[in-house]
């Protein structure tokens, strides 16, 4: 027999508790957007239980949230007719935060004041937000599906206990009276919580009544506050600007205003209507694989469920929004969800409209499309990979840094980039790296740099793996600058005078000997033009991985085959210069090395032995000091 009993708080919870009270007191009021919120999910719940268990779950009132205060005992009441809990599910829900995450989320909560306010809410802490204006909290419900001795009162002062009792109650749903602490007595006054439900409420499409005292006859009577109208079944144009924001934050638990939307009433073969938001924050547990995503489900206006992430690939896990459609079943569950054509053609055409509501903002405010480009932009480039059918349209959204841009920003378009080409320009360059430094700074770009040519920057982890997928965009090739590519030779025939310096006989012997001393070290030795600063280079073959992909698959712990790379030398470089005029073949065998070993370095970011570059760059500066009688020459 479940009695009276008293319980504590789980840890977390006590130290939740505190963080929100201490950290929220600037903000109040988001308690009653919360209370009001969770009587709407609970209202959803049961209108949702009705339609698929007919059987146990039944209404016969209408749906209402009614709010009400009690000056004398000065409280405030906030009371649904929704799905109600049981008494285990009281414990389970109010006495422990029944989320994953929880610790890290307190770690943010901390850490970061500003954004207390936004991560309230998102993790099942929404509730215990009634503590910061009350000094005991005291919930009374009753299950829909269980009778009335069945009801449960639970009580706290959120000092680290609750206690919990049977009671009877007559109606189902939920009760939550707040007796409100002095310093916040303001929020028994009945404006003060008009204006605060109108804020937080009008799009709720469940009606919310205020119980009002007519000052004249003493009466007290309800009045509906809200619209209850679903904000996404009216016409655009009755919508507001301010609307829609406020709606985006009821749906997303996200404080921040939305950057764009888009709105569409869909007739013909299939009918819904869609609401979907980008917002301009990324969730702090964007990368968790884990993290709840997707859209809100309705079907005909029904409250079907949340995060229903089959109506978005994955790549567009940061859309936030709703789909309502008249074409699926109202008993739909998650299992039917999983396969079934209606859905995929539904994600298909939500997936277009997402897509083009990106492409639209990319034209339509630049600067807007630039934030949500550093918030998303490596969620988005995901898609690349995984929807080969929208490749060429994602593409078309991917933002690069590149030479020309000067900055790390990424906001070049590979439209611009081909608006951009040179004369006589057939590809479109890049180069992968760790950072945008080493990217920028890499020798591989000298050439490109002296010609004008721009190359994208490639510095994001999934960069190299985006790429494998990534080869053509409007017909023109993507490239390497740091494999061998043939095409670089056109661009340099045509520009007079830019061939190599004719190759003569010292420099042919000069190769031949570099050749038989690096052996089977590298794949083949040539001269090139592309290089300017640095005397020599190394290259990949096309058929070859990278160094950026070798690293990638080495970082996750795979064995990577070893790289055979093409040695490039630049002629014009004084070190060569220099060095080709050596006859000592042990001398000659050391600068080669040396020259093998600085290209692997620049190329790697690594040495495979350290120890061997640095006792041959000192026995050749040795050397040096001996034939310069001492002095070093810079
Ligand atoms: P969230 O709403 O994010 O789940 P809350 O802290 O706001 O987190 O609420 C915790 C849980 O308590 C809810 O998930 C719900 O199961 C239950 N709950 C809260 N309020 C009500 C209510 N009015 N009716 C029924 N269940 C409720
Ligand atoms: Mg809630």
């Amino acid at each position: 027999m479940k009695e009276n009993k008293t319980y504590k708080f789980k840890s977390e919870v006590k130290q939740l508790l505190n963080l929100m009270i201490n950290s929220l007191y600037s903000n109040k009021e988001i308690f009653m957007r919360e209370l009001i919120s969770n009587a709407s999910d609970a209202i959803d719940k049961l209108r949702f239980k009705i339609i698929s268990e007919p059987k146990i779950y039944k209404n016969n009132n209408e749906n209402k949230i009614r709010i009400s205060v009690n000056k004398d005992n000065k409280t405030l009441i906030i009371k649904d007719n929704g799905i109600g809990m049981s008494y285990d599910e009281v414990i389970e829900n109010l006495g422990t935060i029944a989320k994953s995450g929880t610790k890290s989320f307190i770690e943010s909560l901390t850490s970061n004041k500003d954004n207390n306010n936004q991560l309230i809410g998102k993790f099942g802490v929404g509730f215990y937000s009634s503590f910061i204006v009350s000094k005991k909290v005291q919930v009374k419900t009753r299950s829909a599906k269980l009778k009335k001795e069945e009801g449960v009162c639970w009580e706290s002062k959120g000092e680290g206990e609750y206690s919990i009792k049977k009671i009877i109650k007559e109606d189902i749903g939920t009760e939550i009276i707040l007796s409100i602490k002095k310093e916040n007595i303001e929020f028994l006054d009945t404006w003060k919580i008009q204006s605060i439900i109108h804020k937080y409420s009008d799009h709720i499409s469940i009606p919310v009544e205020l119980q009002i005292l007519d000052e004249k006859n003493k009466d007290l009577y309800w009045k509906q506050i809200n619209q209850a109208t679903a904000l996404w079944t009216k016409e655009k144009s009755n919508i507001s600007e301010k609307e829609y924001q406020e709606f985006y934050k009821y749906i997303s638990k996200d404080s921040n205003a939305p950057i764009y939307w888009t709105h569409n009433k869909v007739e013909g073969n299939q009918e819904y209507i869609n609401l979907l938001y980008i917002p301009s924050k990324a969730p702090w547990d964007i990368w968790n694989r884990e993290n709840k995503h997707g859209l809100k489900l309705y079907v005909k206006r029904v409250y079907i469920m949340d995060d229903a992430e089959q109506f978005l690939p994955n790549y567009l896990r940061f859309i936030k929004g709703l789909i309502d459609s008249d074409d699926l079943p109202l008993n739909i569950s998650r299992e039917i969800l999983q396969d079934s054509s209606l859905i995929n053609k539904l994600k298909k055409s939500l997936t277009n409209r997402s897509l083009k509501m990106l492409e639209t903002l990319s034209i339509k405010d630049k600067k807007k499309y630039e934030t949500f480009w550093k918030e998303f932009g490596l969620v988005l480039k995901e898609g690349i990979a995984e929807d080969l059918n929208n490749k060429d349209k994602i593409a078309k959204l991917i933002r690069f840094a590149s030479i020309k841009n000067k900055s790390n920003i990424q906001n070049l378009s590979l439209d611009d980039y081909i608006n951009n080409m040179i004369k006589n320009q057939e590809k479109i360059y890049f180069i992968t790296a760790d950072s945008y430094n080493s990217a920028i700074n890499s020798p591989h770009l000298e050439f490109f740099k002296k010609e004008s040519i721009d190359v994208l920057l490639l510095s994001d982890k999934i960069d190299e793996w985006m790429m494998s997928y990534l080869t053509e965009y409007k017909g023109k090739k993507f490239q390497s600058v740091s494999k061998k590519d043939e095409s670089l030779k056109k661009i340099l025939d045509i520009k007079e005078n830019k061939k190599t310096e004719k190759v003569n006989f010292k420099m042919s012997k000069f190769l031949e000997n570099a050749k038989k001393i690096l052996g089977d070290k590298v794949k083949d030795v040539s001269f090139t033009d592309r290089l300017i600063k640095v005397p020599s280079i190394v290259i990949t073959d096309n058929d070859q991985i990278s160094t950026q992909m070798a690293k990638l698959f080495a970082s996750a712990g795979q064995k990577v085959p070893e790289i055979k790379y093409i040695f490039q030398i630049n002629p014009n470089h004084f070190l060569i210069k220099e060095i080709i005029e050596i006859n000592n073949e042990e001398n000659l065998s050391e600068w080669i090395n040396l020259l093998l070993e600085q290209a692997l370095f620049i190329e790697k970011g690594t040495l495979n032995d350290p120890n061997k570059f640095i006792n041959r760059t000192n026995k050749l500066m040795e050397i040096l000091f001996n034939k310069n009688n001492n002095k070093i020459i810079l």
